[in-house]
């Protein structure tokens, strides 16, 4: 086994045994977590081996790059959009990923739908929600959240699936877990929604440095970067 291949391997069964561990915590089935590994600065020959050694779900934070390397992913994963999406990059994404993570904005959802209707697709998404209120994030406040339903029922070409939030970079246990169990709280109150057969299942919060906590307070979908393929390099 090549050297990368092997540390990859050790840090995929580390995330996945903390996933479990963090599950049985609090009382739930470590299959109820689906793990997502974020893919942004590194390219496909790593990431391919991650998918060889059984990473089924991978996600990009910029459409550029999952225009420009989703195409060459082998075994067919499932693939997610996890960052800000500009109305005008729509087009050219949709048929590229499986789920988008960051609708924001009435305008966003109607976009996707529009699109999705040209190309005869349901497109599946989460609304982003910023919970702790933080300027420089996006995702919406509660109000935002209502506004972006109200139009989302009325749209026959877009699915609602649950809930994206990205915590604070704090390490504060208590606050921090303040802000998921609050998300939480919102999704439970959308899962009784039943419109155009919404199936609302997914809450997807938890990062590599706080993934534990999300998933004791009731995350279904972790993104992790860092704890699987090593430090980003920004620079190049
Ligand atoms: C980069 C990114 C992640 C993963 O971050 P890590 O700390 O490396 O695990 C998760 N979610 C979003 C939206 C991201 O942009």
């Amino acid at each position: 086994m090549s050297d990368t291949k092997s540390y990859l391997k050790a840090n995929i069964e580390d995330v996945k045994k903390r996933i479990a561990e963090a599950a049985l915590k609090s009382g739930r089935k470590p299959e109820e977590i689906k793990l997502i590994a974020v893919t942004k600065t590194f390219e496909m020959d790593l990431v391919n081996e991650a998918l060889e050694l059984g990473i089924r779900d991978i996600a990009e934070n910029k459409v550029q790059e999952i225009l420009r390397k989703y195409d060459e992913a082998e075994g067919s994963p499932t693939k997610h959009m996890i960052g800000h999406l500009q109305r005008n990059k729509v087009k050219s994404l949709l048929g590229k990923v499986d789920m988008i993570h960051s609708v924001d904005s009435v305008r966003l959802i109607e976009e996707i739908d529009l699109r999705s209707k040209e190309r005869d697709l349901i497109t599946d998404f989460l609304i982003q929600v910023n919970i702790a209120g933080e300027e420089q994030k996006s995702g919406i406040d509660e109000d935002g959240l209502l506004q972006i339903i109200e139009r989302a029922k009325e749209l026959s070409n877009v699915r609602l699936r649950g809930l994206m939030m990205m915590a604070p970079f704090i390490d504060e246990e208590e606050l921090l877990r303040t802000y998921f169990k609050k998300t939480k709280k919102i999704f439970d109150s959308l899962k009784n929604l039943q419109y155009n057969n919404w199936d609302i299942d997914t809450l997807s919060m938890g990062m590599s440095g706080d993934f534990e906590l999300a998933i004791e307070e009731g995350s279904t979908m972790v993104r992790i970067g860092s704890a699987i393929f090593g430090k980003r390099d920004y620079s190049k």
